[in-house]
């Protein structure tokens, strides 16, 4: 397929431009540019086909099922979109007077105390646009804590192995040195090895629960309180909530600190990279340290503060705030009852799958999963050759999304699959019959695996190539 800027034809440009009413200024030469821009020129028949054909060669939830563990490709309700589209909150102006836009202050206002209500906290913030982002906000909140009590010697983040490959990178950029601490053989925190390690100078812990494997941390209370009782702060790193939203809190967990992934959990579309919003949530003794602006309610009027401690600002204004919208949408049309459920669906299609499955396929890990489940195809590999990376594959060939694949890193040739509550039966076993045909081609023509995909409109990739050459953008003749 050519890019739009090869099907461009000069003069071919409609401009529909309506006639100057102002009076016309003269631009200085310096802020004019110098080289013609270069625009795409195309009939808009030629566009919408152009995009269409675009459309058709990638895989999103509208097209099939889309599995990618820890991603939670769950379907967006269509209300979302429409409640996000309502002029009363695109057209405005982060700048707007307060009295002007207390609709828009509402939708978050009402969004924090919802989403204090799911997970145990007493106040948030909207700002970071993304889940690690919202983890840098939160470790910045563990530093401005401990300096405010003056205690400087906490230097360490303790992060299990298992962790999202975001938790280590947050606390590194925050500042933080990080310990590892190996899981233990069931896939969960081991306790000996974290009363090793922490200490004096632990400033915090960041734990996933469910964790990166789909397990619910057994000793979920004891590890607050070891972490408590040596003087640091608990992170939860929520932007998986889909297991537990409704049924327990981290706050009741004992977490210090909460960041969700509103484009996860809370439903706006995000294969392709944003726009997220990661809000931080956290206990009242941390309000104080809070990014601005946080709502406050003044006799009748929300107004926006500055909490006395800030960190200061972390993105610009109110953070992506029509995610904030989305995420409210949905919250309102499930309702507390609707969101128990989406849980439980969530758990109940993970389990089913893995069920259906562990004739063939190795699980990483024994007994009942939470919203996802790891396999490892480590035997296939060294019996017949065939890699998970062959499997992802020959997935594509069957119109289906690849799990996440080689993570997380403890478990060996990974693969990583979260169903989602949205998909139904019907899905799940045409993707469980899928699986099981791969798995029987693994073992009598393994090649076939090797030489997938042949279906998709390109086949593999120089994966390497593309990560040390990245080509990014068009280079003009
Ligand atoms: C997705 C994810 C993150 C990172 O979220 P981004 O919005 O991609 O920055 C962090 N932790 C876990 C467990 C995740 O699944």
């Amino acid at each position: 397929m050519s890019l739009i800027f090869e099907k461009s034809k000069d003069g071919r440009a409609l401009s529909l431009l309506p006639s100057l009413d102002v009076p016309k200024v003269e631009l200085d030469d310096q802020v004019i540019r110098k080289k013609e821009l270069k625009l795409p020129q195309l009939a808009e028949i030629d566009i919408g086909r152009h995009y269409t054909e675009l459309v058709k060669k990638v895989h999103g939830v509208n097209c099939g099922f889309y599995p990618l563990g820890s991603c939670t490709m769950k379907y967006n309700p269509r209300v979302n979109e429409e409640m996000a589209a309502l002029p009363g909150f695109t057209n405005i102006h982060p700048l707007q007077e307060e009295d002007t836009v207390q609709g828009c202050m509402k939708v978050l206002d009402l969004a924090n105390q919802y989403l204090c209500e799911i997970t145990g906290m007493d106040n948030m913030t909207f700002q970071p646009a993304a889940g690690a982002h919202g983890e840098f906000t939160g470790l910045l909140l563990i530093k401005a804590y401990h300096k405010s009590r003056k205690d400087l010697k906490r230097t360490k983040i303790i992060v299990p192995d298992s962790a999202h490959g975001t938790n280590p990178a947050s606390a590194t950029m925050a500042g933080f040195e990080v310990v590892s601490v190996k899981s233990g053989d069931d896939g969960c925190v081991d306790i000996e090895r974290l009363k090793e390690v922490v200490g004096e100078d632990t400033a915090g812990l960041m734990l996933t629960n469910p964790n990166t494997v789909g397990l619910f941390e057994k000793d979920i209370l004891k590890i607050t309180e070891i972490i408590h009782n040596a003087g640091g702060l608990v992170y939860y790193d929520g932007a998986n909530l889909n297991a537990i939203m409704g049924h327990v809190r981290p706050g009741d967990m004992g977490f210090d600190i909460v960041h969700l992934n509103l484009h996860k959990t809370f439903s706006t579309p995000h294969g392709g990279g944003g726009p997220g919003s990661g809000p931080v949530g956290c206990k009242s003794f941390l309000e104080q340290f809070l990014p601005g602006y946080l709502i406050t309610r003044k006799n009748d009027k929300l107004t926006f503060k500055k909490p006395e401690s800030s960190i200061g600002m972390i993105k610009s204004f109110y953070g992506n705030f029509l995610v904030v919208v989305r995420a409210l949408t949905y919250i309102l049309m499930l309702g507390s009852e609707g969101i128990k459920k989406a849980a439980l669906n969530a758990v109940l299609n993970a389990n089913y799958m893995k069920k259906m499955l562990s004739d063939e396929y190795d699980m990483a890990f024994d007994g009942l999963c939470m919203h996802e489940f790891v396999m490892s195809l480590e035997k296939l590999h060294k019996e017949h050759g065939v890699s998970a990376m062959d499997v992802a594959k020959a997935l594509l060939d069957n119109g289906m999304h690849p799990p996440t694949m080689y993570f997380p890193l403890i478990v060996h040739e990974a693969l990583m699959i979260e169903p989602t509550e949205t998909e139904s039966k019907e899905t799940l076993d045409q993707a469980v019959d899928i699986f099981k045909q791969i798995y029987q081609t693994a073992l009598t023509d393994a090649q076939k695996l090797h030489d997938a995909p042949v279906n998709t409109p390109v086949g593999r990739l120089d994966e390497l190539g593309a990560a040390r050459n990245p080509k990014l953008r068009y280079i003009f003749e």
